[in-house]
């Protein structure tokens, strides 16, 4: 089929009030567009109360799929590596504004029979942080602890927790700028129980007074961990260069300061606020409820007519005040400072070189449908040839470019929404923090002299449309939490699609855009530079986090609009050719077998097999573990091997990066015994990355430039690393299991001394003395599997190795008595951590 040809809409009629009112419900017939691969039904209900309500039935109509994976090409853990999330901002541990977003236990279920399959839901409220009264900053977020505490039904503070935990599930609860959101999961049988407890913390929650004090030093703990983000205090330096009073520049964490110490000497009673907060602002019709769950149909109704009978029956008691909801759309021109724009030179917590350019713009959610700040990110973030990040690349300039806008609460709110462009610099690159300026400032003169292009657009919808068409299942906990938040934002037609879509190319979209384009000039950019190296010159403090800073002048130089003429290596990319326009699936092969079949077994590789028959979708997942007795030699040859993957991945990046906009991913594991290449996407064009990637293995080389700016680098994440308890703990803690394990500390001693001749003759070694071993599932034919093979042998031209050669793994027996292990914490100030 013809990618233009692929239908993107499945449209599910539902009804749907337009009135919160409870007097006067009427409703109308509203479309929700979901994905022609999405079996789900959908239905949204609104209760006498106000309370919207997105139901979901999940019933998986395949009987045979009934022992399988939930999904078989999604990673089955993060992978914990550092080379993936040290290095970006982006992925840093602490997110943005959201506090309490990863449960304590971390993962959930995935991978579960039928069965037990777990049922989610997530209750939004419509009001967050920026409503923290003045004198209380950190209130949203205290009165979202305070809420599970129990209530009147069900008094035991624990009893939530406890039922969801003793039936498979988890609860947690996040406070964002202009929303607080609580999720549960559990074993969908429990689930109308699970939603009755939970309902009645927004009906008559008990607030328990002699709670406060506990979930004051629970609050100050998080703010504790939030120290060591660079985001975190970035953030709350950015909202102190606005106006007075701006929403944006509230402390929003909370800690014992803002909610104990300086009420009670302001003789503000806390308690008394919390409660005035509670009532005030958790009213049912600033709320958004969705519940995920396979129901089955034990009555006659139907599966979602049986959840809108549980839901309305257990959340039509959450009282209605009738008040405006919140909004601060009247707040403009919030960053319209002197103050924004100066250049700030921001020490930060962790040794790492950064350069944000912000630009700070009115609220531009009206315009979803375009997503101009979409189009604006996807150009200037963009890795291919051309671009600005591969030009700094050249340059040994910069490791990374994030830039556009993450739909966050605090990078887009009704105050206005933010174009972030961030860059990691290398040593080289902060020495020409100024020069990197201009790049970026060029890039945009650029896009402000072609305009909006059609074609751009239309590539970028292109991709959006196809992940839409074959949108894969993700956990029930992320799609109700996500949905409960879109559903503030999106009207109903587009709950399910509204953060993705994009609609086809008018001349509103062409003007959106070019008018986001000529907002972006070098005289309206607030400019920090993140560096260790300014700690001796910082004369200013940031007063919650104590951050360090300096404030100087934006130089002439930066700020003439007509000084930027683009260079030649800049340009718009160039049409992609990863993106798929095959979608059809292959015919079933006499070879299927429930479990993956052997297909290839040779002295050099083995090949696993299996076709999938259950998603029916037209993608593929490839693993290979390319193991070698080399790599688990010594805390040396790990450390090579690291430092090998991350020279790698910055090789592949421009080359790869259409691959990767395209919906083709690809990630590199250090394991203890080799490395595991990982590779899923759409079928059709999978094979042109493994080769690709291959090719990059098979010729292998480094400039002594970027030999020298990835070791250092990688020094850099190691320490990162190692500063941080929890990760310390991991790695003590897998060194005293596994007898081939190093920590972080051990392998950072080797870098110092490594030349590069040294990485060259281990990766020859690695190459030459390994063995495959592979895994293809998904929309493959047997003989593509195999090309998939040989494609990574003949690339490598690995020896035969005798099996006695191969790694093994092995895990330390612990003796019976308790063992205790304290390792002393490199980081001053932060809390124990058990691992
Ligand atoms: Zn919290």
């Amino acid at each position: 089929m013809n990618a233009a040809e692929v239908c993107n809409t499945n449209c599910n009629k539902v009804k749907v009030s337009n009135s919160g009112d409870s007097n006067s419900i009427s409703e109308a017939d509203v479309d929700v567009v979901q994905s022609p691969n999405d079996k789900r039904k959908y239905k949204v209900v609104v209760l006498d109360n106000g309370l919207r309500v997105l139901l979901i039935s999940d019933l998986n109509s395949d009987p045979e799929s009934s022992s399988e994976c939930e999904k078989p090409c999604q990673d089955e853990q993060k992978n914990e590596d550092i080379s993936e999330s040290e290095t970006d901002e982006t992925a840093d541990d602490v997110s943005d504004m959201e506090q309490d977003a990863i449960p304590s236990d971390g993962g959930k279920q995935e991978c579960v029979e039928d069965g037990e399959k777990l049922a989610a839901a997530a209750l939004c409220v419509g009001v967050g942080s920026f409503s923290d009264p003045p004198d209380i900053p950190g209130l949203a977020h205290f009165l979202e602890h305070m809420v599970f505490m129990g209530s009147e039904k069900y008094p035991d503070e624990n009893a939530f927790d406890s039922f969801v935990r003793k039936h498979g599930g988890n609860n947690n609860a996040c406070t964002d700028c202009e929303r607080t959101t609580f999720c549960f999961d559990i074993e969908r049988k429990h689930l109308k129980d699970a939603l009755d407890i939970f309902a009645q913390f927004f009906i008559s929650p008990l607030l328990k007074e002699n709670s406060v004090d506990r979930e004051i030093n629970a609050v100050d703990s998080e703010f504790d961990m939030s120290k060591t983000s660079n985001s975190v205090i970035k953030q709350q330096l950015f909202g102190s260069l606005g106006k007075k009073g701006i929403p944006m520049g509230k402390f929003m964490w909370g800690n014992i300061e803002s909610l104990k110490e300086t009420p009670s000497t302001k003789g503000i009673d806390l308690y008394e606020n919390l409660q005035i907060f509670h009532r005030h602002y958790y009213s049912a019709h600033f709320m958004t409820l969705c519940v995920q769950a396979k129901v089955m149909n034990f009555t006659l109704a139907a599966p979602l007519d049986l959840m809108q009978s549980w839901v309305t029956e257990i959340f039509s008691d959450i009282p209605n005040n009738k008040t405006t909801q919140p909004s601060f759309y009247h707040v403009s021109d919030s960053f319209n400072t002197p103050d924004f724009t100066k250049l700030y030179q921001v020490v930060p917590v962790k040794n790492t070189n950064q350069l944000s350019l912000t630009w700070h713009m009115p609220c531009l959610r009206h315009l979803y449908r375009c997503k101009p700040l979409h189009y604006v990110g996807w150009l200037c973030g963009h890795e291919g040839s051309g671009s600005i990040l591969s030009y700094l690349k050249k340059k040994s300039w910069a490791l990374t470019v994030v830039a556009g806008n993450a739909e966050s609460g605090w990078e887009h709110n009704s105050t206005g929404a933010l174009f972030e462009v961030n860059i990691t610099l290398t040593d080289e690159g902060l020495r020409n923090y100024e020069e990197v300026i201009k790049v970026v400032f060029e890039y945009l003169t650029l896009l402000r002299e072609v305009g909006a292009s059609v074609q751009i657009y239309n590539q970028i919808k292109l991709v959006e449309d196809n992940d839409f068409r074959w949108k894969e299942k993700v956990d029930p906990w992320d799609y109700a939490e996500h949905l409960a938040e879109a559903m503030q934002l999106y009207e109903p037609v587009d709950y399910l699609r509204g953060s993705t879509v994009l609609y086809d190319w008018t001349d509103e979209c062409k003007f959106s855009i070019e008018s986001v384009i000529h907002k972006l000039l070098p005289s309206n950019c607030n400019i920090m530079v993140l560096s260790p190296s300014f700690e001796a010159q910082a004369d200013r403090e940031e007063y919650w986090y104590k951050t360090k800073y300096l404030v100087k002048e934006v130089p002439q130089s930066l700020r003439d609009p007509t000084a930027f003429r683009p260079r030649r290596q800049l340009h718009l990319p160039p049409p992609n050719d990863f993106i798929a326009s095959d979608f059809s699936l292959k015919d079933p092969n006499t070879l299927y077998t429930k479990e993956p079949k052997l297909i290839l077994n040779t002295s050099r590789s083995k090949l696993w097999y299996k076709q999938d028959r259950k998603f029916k979708v037209p993608k593929v997942c490839v693993y290979f573990h390319i193991l070698s007795p080399v790599v688990s030699t010594s805390a040396k040859s790990q450390a090579l091997l690291d430092l090998f993957l991350d020279i790698l991945s910055h090789n592949l990046v421009e080359v790869a990066y259409n691959a990767y906009v395209a919906q083709l991913e690809y990630e590199f594991k250090a394991t203890n015994e080799g490395i595991i290449i990982k590779l899923r996407g759409f079928s059709h064009k999978l094979h042109k990355l493994m080769e690709i990637i291959m090719d990059r293995i098979d010729e292998f080389d480094v400039s002594d430039q970027d030999f020298h700016t990835l070791n250092e680098q990688l020094k850099k994440n190691y320490y990162n690393s190692f500063i941080k308890p929890e990760k310390l703990a991991r790695d003590v803690r897998l060194m005293l299991l596994e007898n081939k394990s190093w920590t972080k500390v051990h392998k950072r001693a080797f870098l110092a001394n490594l030349r590069k001749v040294d990485l060259m003759n281990f990766v020859s070694e690695f190459k030459r003395m390994s063995h495959i071993e592979g895994y293809v599932h998904g929309n493959y034919t047997v003989e593509e599997a195999l090309n998939m093979e040989s494609c990574v042998r003949n690339r490598l031209r690995n020896d035969a190795l005798p099996q006695a050669m191969l790694p093994v793994e092995r895990v330390t027996q612990l003796p019976v008595d308790d063992s205790v292990v304290r390792v002393k914490s490199f980081h001053e100030g932060t809390r124990t951590r058990l691992s």
